[in-house]
């Protein structure tokens, strides 16, 4: 075991527990240290006094550097904006994404659902608008339906 100081970009200085030096530069190299504090991947190595775990003096657990969360992808035009607002650009960007890749039935979304449920229509994903009671009746029936709450002004 041996530990290194470690220093992320925004300056905070953590250990890092290693297998061997080869084992720090592999988990670097796969983006696997993040900072325990910000969570940031930008870390390097600072110098520090050298210690080696023996083994027998000091029983600290090892502990292993964090590895990134796989959450959604931060852009740099998220850096140090409040999480609702990450939240909201992240879902913002989910629905671009989902209105491009979907087709807009419109009213037709509950017989058009179940058609490619059926198998009767092409597979494809489609969207559109269901009344509650009809949003219902799919699920029950066990087809694959979601209901997203679209902002007003999204839906063309
Ligand atoms: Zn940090």
């Amino acid at each position: 075991m041996i530990v290194f100081d470690l220093l992320c970009a925004a300056g905070h200085r953590f250990e890092g527990w290693f297998g061997s030096t080869k084992d720090f530069a592999s988990q670097k190299e796969r983006h696997l240290l993040a900072c325990p504090t910000c969570g940031s991947a930008k870390v390097k190595r600072v110098p520090s006094a050298t210690r080696a775990n023996l083994g027998a003096v000091e029983p600290k657990p090892a502990q292993a550097p964090k590895a990134a969360p796989e959450a959604p992808a931060k852009t740099p035009d998220m850096e140090g904006k409040d999480p609702f607002a990450i939240a909201q650009m992240l879902y913002s960007r989910m629905l671009d994404d989902l209105l491009t890749k979907t087709e807009d039935v419109g009213k037709d979304f509950p017989a058009e659902a179940r058609r490619i449920y059926y198998k009767e229509s092409p597979e494809r994903a489609i969207r559109g608008q269901a009344t509650q009671q009809e949003h219902d009746d799919l699920v029950d029936e066990g087809v694959p339906v979601a209901r997203l709450p679209l902002p007003s002004g999204r839906l063309n």
